[in-house]
């Protein structure tokens, strides 16, 4: 068996730029003269988007029935490895039975503020967490031989212009906050490929950032896998290509397979690069070639089972003044449209087809409640004329009203961001209305972020059950009913309102520049330095029993620190906890303690039962990125280690002293919040280059034809479906030229495009030139 690197040396120049552009929507040229065959990819990450008509990715268009696991916000609330690399393995098997040689996810973007649109599809606002998880859920998928993607790389945090925006991000956040989960998850996971986001970075474009892509993932973090641009993310391909990019997906029908060729005569694109690249998409395709060997089976019903697991793992009761669990007997009033169509799961290009779904209201009435239902709000429409009345005499008539609500498709989805942290007007009401006249009052919330809840006191019990895949409703049911002794933690920060959120008075940014301005204070780190009060904190979830903390001890060994203490069960029935443990460091002079998440377990305790939990500490813990080095560094100083519950619920402590190299710098709150990052780049509309958007082609006359004409054809295309209409008026303005290779069906090429880009900047002859060239022959291979 030939190694990569004596296929490409038997290559011509042509077949290893084939190797590097992507052959269609969802596959990756081989070549076919060297045993190398073509591979597929498809979206993740929680659920097989196998697309075999036509191909998209915002999720418009049909794909294979897959399981549909809870989304990664939801899955992220089990702090659970082992469970995470189950549910990733699963998924590798969906995809090997689909000869699928990549799935494309898990996202490990931070959640900077939780009006991102896409937070359902990542795991926390702590990288620590989040960087554990995907690489347990990598490990997973990869065991039995299907690749991963691990995305969007890097500090790809909002969606309002996505495609366009510079994130600017001071070093020593970018790399203890934004890369950090990334570093964690290419060292654990050891992902085959690494997904370069859209955005820019600092003023340049992700996909051809040297220092991240060569100097920091493959230098720093020994990443040996391929480096794929997202769908549609190259901007400069041969700036790409030299900075350390693979592979261009989907692929630019052909067009930039001449522009590697030319470069590469010129020069100006080294041979040896285009070697490595077309060497890193070859030992991709062996991988994928090699793991078909892996024994697999499949198994369906296993995987609905693992779907359900999952989800009553990750369910995080917030509220339960000893309503919960439903008394035997009872009658329950079950209302809010939810409960007979959950949302399930997120908007985008990770929506699937699931291969069956289920309702809470169905699984309630399985488990022998007593169940009515009442609709309470209509999903379809804001008419809410005589629901919330029947709904209350219905809570009215029963012992006990579950309440069903959340946020629908429109409110958070890929492509744009949220407007606010509202429920939406109608399930506020009704949840007022219904506890007003019933006193035990739970609400059960579906939704892939932080709301706010106006109405908290006023209810009795809360079961958050984010976006939890096609057995959500079983998993609710179970957990209502005490089945199943509820476990999860939130992952994130519910904060109390959208004003103390850490970029509230900027997020998302409406600019092309997102300036970072809160620094490392994101999610818990920011509403402790700030001393806000929050809704929930992060790590925080209640259980039907309890958990006593006791005995910390500390001991030093060597340059590892031994952590231990005991955890005991004192109530009275069998539950998962989750204890955590944060490391800080106390300031003096007005400075801000600093606490970071650094290891957490998840321990099953029988009712009584204590056990002895042991954490080790190393030097990596301690390190901070030094900005005067560029590297990280042991920290020296007085620092204390906290073990609890939740991020504000740590009850032991203990101090510690560590030797290091340079002082572990303080928490200075006041001098990096609100000190707006450096940068000096103004952004220029014009001249329009192919990463204008239709939002800066309109101060043109031409460019407002477009639109008008954009306008139309989505009104006749997604007018019978108002929500999808709305979602895709407010994605379209922001997406770049550059698309139009993807979107236009072989229509508009690279040459088309630069033809396009001339016009618009009034060389209208030589635009025309090239926009009414006759179309090559045959561009594929
Ligand atoms: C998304 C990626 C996704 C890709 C393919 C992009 O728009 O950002 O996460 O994997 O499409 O569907």
């Amino acid at each position: 068996m030939k190694t990569a690197k004596e296929l490409v040396a038997q290559m011509t120049t042509e077949q290893k730029a084939y190797l590097c552009v992507g052959k269609n929507f969802w596959e990756i040229n081989g070549v076919a003269r060297l045993g190398l065959p073509d591979i597929m990819v498809t979206d993740g990450p929680h659920g097989l988007r196998k697309q075999t008509a036509d191909a998209d990715h915002l999720g418009l268009h049909e794909s294979l029935p897959a399981t549909c696991f809870p989304t990664a916000s939801a899955l992220a609330c089990t702090f659970d490895e082992e469970l995470l690399c189950e549910v990733g393995r699963a998924l590798g098997e969906e995809a090997r039975k689909e000869n699928i040689a990549v799935l494309l996810g898990p996202g490990v973007n931070m959640k900077r503020s939780p009006l991102c649109g896409r937070n359902f599809e990542y795991f926390s606002e702590d990288p620590y967490l989040a960087g554990k998880l995907a690489a347990a859920y990598i490990r997973g998928v990869q065991s039995v031989g299907v690749g991963t993607s691990l995305k969007h790389f890097a500090a790809n945090n909002q969606e309002k212009k996505r495609m366009t925006t510079d994130s600017i991000v001071d070093e020593r956040t970018l790399h203890e906050i934004y890369l950090k989960a990334f570093e964690i998850a290419v060292k654990e996971g050891k992902p085959w490929t690494v997904m370069s986001a859209y955005n820019l970075l600092n003023g340049v474009y992700c996909s051809e950032h040297k220092e991240l892509l060569c100097d920091i993932l493959r230098g720093q973090w020994g990443f040996d896998g391929a480096v794929i641009t997202d769908w549609g993310a190259m901007s400069d391909c041969i700036a790409s290509y030299r900075a350390g990019l693979d592979l261009e997906m989907p692929g630019s029908r052909g067009g930039h397979q001449q522009w590697i060729m030319r470069a590469v005569g010129t020069g100006e694109l080294s041979q040896d690069r285009l070697d490595s690249a077309a060497q890193h998409v070859t030992e991709l395709i062996l991988k994928s070639q090699a793991g078909r060997e892996i024994p697999y089976t499949c198994d369906m019903a296993a995987h609905i089972a693992l779907a359900q697991k999952a989800e009553e793992r990750a369910a995080v009761l917030l509220k339960n003044t000893g309503v919960l669990p439903i008394k035997k007997g009872s009658r329950v009033a079950v209302i809010g449209e939810f409960a007979k169509k959950p949302r399930y799961q997120g908007a985008g290009s990770s929506k699937i087809n699931p291969v069956s779904l289920d309702c809470a209201f169905d699984a309630l009435r399985e488990l022998g409640v007593d169940a009515v239902y009442a609709a309470g709000y209509c999903l379809a429409s804001e008419q809410t004329a005589g629901l919330i009345e029947e709904a209350k005499r219905t809570a009215q008539s029963c012992d006990l009203a579950v309440v069903f609500a959340g946020l629908p498709d429109a409110y958070e989805s890929e492509g744009f961001d949220r407007e606010n942290l509202s429920l939406p007007a109608a399930h506020n009401a009704l949840i007022e209305a219904v506890s007003a006249v019933q006193p035990n009052t739970v609400v059960v919330l579906h939704g892939g972020a932080p709301m706010e809840m106006p109405w908290i006191d006023a209810v009795k019990g809360v079961l958050m059950c984010y976006l939890g895949g096609c057995r959500v409703g079983h998993a609710a049911a179970a957990i209502l009913c005490g089945q199943v002794n509820p476990s999860g933690r939130l992952a994130e920060t519910f904060p109390l309102a959208l004003s103390d959120t850490p970029c509230a008075k900027d997020f998302p940014v409406q600019d092309n520049t997102a300036e970072y301005f809160e620094g490392q204070f994101i999610g818990y780190r920011y509403y402790d330095a700030a001393q806000k009060e929050v809704l929930f904190p992060f790590g925080f979830g209640l259980s039907y029993t309890d958990f006593a903390y006791t005995d910390l001890r500390v001991r030093e060994r060597g340059q590892v620190l031994e952590i231990t203490f005991v955890l005991k069960n004192t109530g009275t029935r069998t539950g998962r906890e989750t204890p955590q443990l944060y490391l800080g460091k106390k300031e003096k002079n007005g400075g801000v303690p600093f606490k970071k998440l650094v290891r957490f377990a998840k321990i099953t305790l029988d009712a009584g039962e204590e056990t002895t939990v042991c954490f080790t500490l190393d030097q990596d813990d301690f390190a901070f990125y030094s900005t005067d080095l560029h590297a990280w560094t042991a920290g020296a100083g007085d620092f204390v280690v906290m073990a609890g519950a939740s991020s504000r619920d740590l009850r032991l402590t203990a101090q510690i002293t560590r030797a290091g190299d340079l002082p572990y710098p303080s928490g200075d709150f006041d001098r990096v919040y609100e000190k707006a990052v450096p940068y000096d780049k103004e952004y220029a509309p014009r001249p329009f280059t192919i990463n204008s958007t239709a939002e800066d082609l309109r101060t043109t006359w031409l460019g407002r034809l477009v639109v008008f004409i954009i306008r139309r054809m989505m009104r006749r295309m997604f007018g019978s479906d108002p929500d999808l209409l709305r979602m895709m008026e407010r994605m379209v303005m922001e997406v770049p030229l550059r698309f139009l290779i993807i979107g236009s069906g072989g229509v508009v090429d690279v040459d088309r495009l630069e033809g396009i880009v001339l016009f618009f900047n009034r060389h209208y002859l030589k635009g025309l030139k090239k926009i009414l060239k006759k179309t090559p022959e045959k561009t594929e291979k």
